[in-house]
């Protein structure tokens, strides 16, 4: 016996876009590989701008492919530790108009 009843095909346009779309941008990263504490650095957050790690960061962030993009998605997400996109946490705060990342966000 065979079942005749057939589920409606699905309307691929509703579905949401695949997740690699908003992620495949890391694979290009300058960063990928490197050691993370170039970058965050838990003892010392916020970092101080001008600190030589702070500098060794941006310095790589300003030779990367997806800059752009590491960027935006820092300050869409209000990423609120470590260097993105070559911006500190605080440079990223003065851009979105906050005192501060770092929970709760203040204007
Ligand atoms: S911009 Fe900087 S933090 Fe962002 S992916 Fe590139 S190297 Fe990494």
């Amino acid at each position: 016996m065979t079942n005749s009843r057939r589920l409606p095909a699905p309307v691929t346009g509703r579905l949401p876009a695949p997740l690699t779309d908003h992620w495949d941008w890391q694979r290009e990263a300058a960063c990928r590989g490197m050691d993370s504490s170039l970058f965050f650095d838990s003892r010392e957050e916020p970092r101080p701008p001008t600190a030589p790690h702070t500098l060794t960061a941006k310095a790589i962030c300003a030779q990367c492919p997806v800059l752009a993009f590491c960027r935006t998605y820092a300050l869409d997400s209000r990423e609120p530790y470590g260097i993105w996109g070559g911006l500190s946490e605080a440079e990223r705060a003065d851009i979105l108009g906050l005192k501060r990342l770092q929970h709760p966000a203040r204007r």
